[in-house]
């Protein structure tokens, strides 16, 4: 049930009831006053009449006076009157033994007959004192008091009803406007708050609670609008600082990028152009010499052709055809293509762990596989182990194939580790290595949906871990 009607129902509970009460004391007060009246009326006309009949029996005798009060009642009389003799008044059924005393003694008693058919009052004068002396009797009914109350009763019940029905329409109204229009408008600033439109204040000009309330909530809304600009604000400054950094990056990655172009493919072109410099000009001074020449500028056009497959590689959208591919089977190709490469820096390379299938691309993996693996021989001194372990983690997407390549090698300290898998970045001499290698593995296994970390543990060396999703995706 909404407020109002509530505070509605409430106030008029209680209106009705405080004027029903009060109604009901006025029918009872009114019933008392008219009877108070009837019998105020019966004592002056029983006064009045028995003096004057006393005296008309004084002066001519008891039966002309008893004459005189068969007169005194009147066809349109609502009061009767009789003459009663004493024994009379000990054959009347209902009169108290009480009344009878007052009698004697000469007092006017009244006496209501409530339950008879027709209520009435009956007052009883005595003619005068004594056991025996006769009295009158004055009988009236109360049909009119019937009468006057029910008129009293309707006026009653007509202005009760007036007052209570106007109590009600004016709790009604008051309660519309002074709190039902309020609470309200307050409802729809919150509504509006929530959703996050602080623009409109709420309008209530009334000073009592609800209007401090309302002002409340404007500071607040005013207070929140304020302080979501400056977030705004300082979100779009660090927006705007993020984007100068980013296009900084970028900047360094082109320069790094251009730059290990020009001295990966610079080296050889300048040997190629030594070497072609030295036949144009015939100085080759033997033919083994010319076929030396000719070798080394092959050799270094091989080397650039390689740069460049590398840098294609790196570039190239690379969609993977994925088959079902064993990480184990793959470990182990790799390891027996850089077997040589191992034997010649005397490092010893294990293969560890179950098969695992994984779903990707078979060459793109033996390529991630073997740059890994050279990197892992290439980081080793003699005597030392690399170890290609593969096994099987459970992601929240599913399970993952894992393939680790640890070694006991140099490690790689934090600076180096930030730009491992950028291109050109390489810590190997001019020659040994282009920074391409994890650069390239890092975006094919990305392709993959896999993930590729580096861990540098504390007892030494370095673990490259590979992971790819075994379900097709
Ligand atoms: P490249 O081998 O041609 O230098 P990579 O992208 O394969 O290019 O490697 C980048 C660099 O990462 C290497 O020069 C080396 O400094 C570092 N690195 C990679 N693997 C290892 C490893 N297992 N141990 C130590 N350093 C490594």
């Amino acid at each position: 049930m909404q407020l109002t009607r509530k505070l509605t129902f409430f106030i008029a509970i209680a209106v009705w009831s405080v004027l029903g009460v009060v109604a009901c004391l006025r029918i009872a007060e009114e019933r008392s006053l008219y009877r108070d009246d009837l019998r105020r009326d019966h004592e002056v006309l029983g006064h009045a009449l028995a003096a004057a009949v006393s005296e008309a029996w004084r002066v001519s005798g008891r039966d002309v006076a008893r004459d005189v009060v068969a007169h005194a009642t009147s066809a349109d009389s609502p009061v009767s009157v009789r003459w009663l003799d004493a024994d009379v008044l000990r054959a009347e059924p209902g009169l108290a033994a009480s009344v009878a005393d007052e009698l004697k003694a000469g007092v006017m008693v009244h006496t209501l007959f409530e339950n008879s058919t027709e209520p009435q009052l009956i007052s009883l004068v005595p003619l005068r004192p004594g056991k025996d002396a006769p009295f009158l009797e004055l009988r009236e009914s109360l049909s009119s008091e019937n009468r006057y109350l029910g008129r009293t009763l309707s006026h009653t019940v007509v202005a009760t009803l007036a007052v209570g029905a106007v109590c009600t329409a004016l709790a009604f109204l008051l309660g519309t406007w002074m709190v039902g229009r309020p609470v309200r408008a307050l409802r729809d600033k919150a509504r509006r708050v929530g959703t996050g439109d602080l623009t409109v204040p709420v309008v209530l000009t009334q000073r009592d609670e609800l209007g401090d309330l309302a002002r409340e909530m404007n500071h607040m809304s005013d207070a929140l609008a304020r302080s979501r600009a400056e977030r705004e604000a300082a979100n779009a400054e660090r927006i705007r600082a993020l984007s100068q950094l980013r296009h900084a990056e970028r900047l360094a990655t082109v320069g790094r990028l251009a730059a290990g172009v020009a001295h990966e493919l610079g080296t050889p072109l300048h040997v190629i152009e030594g070497h072609t410099k030295l036949l144009d000009r015939g100085e080759a001074e033997s033919e083994e010499e010319t076929r030396e020449s000719l070798q080394t500028i092959l050799r270094q056009t091989a080397r650039m052709t390689h740069i460049v497959r590398q840098l294609l590689d790196f570039a190239r959208a690379r969609t993977p055809h994925k088959t079902p591919v064993d990480l184990r089977a793959i470990a182990e190709e790799a390891t027996s293509m850089l077997t040589a490469l191992a034997a010649q820096r005397d490092v010893n390379v294990q293969v560890e762990g179950e098969g695992c299938v994984v779903h990707a691309d078979e060459s793109q993996m033996l390529q991630v596989a073997t740059n890994l693996l050279k990197n892992a021989i290439d980081a080793s001194s003699p005597g030392q182990r690399v170890t290609l372990e593969v096994s099987t983690a459970h992601a929240d997407d599913g399970p993952r194939g894992v393939l680790r390549v640890v070694d006991q090698g140099s490690g790689i300290d934090p600076e180096a580790r930030e730009h491992l898998f950028e291109p050109f970045f390489t810590t190997k001499d001019v020659g040994r290595g282009t920074g391409l290698g994890l650069a390239v593995s890092h975006g094919i296994v990305l392709d993959h949906g896999g993930a590729i970390s580096v861990d540098c543990p504390p007892r030494g060396g370095s673990v490259f871990e590979v992971q790819l999703p075994q379900e097709a995706q």
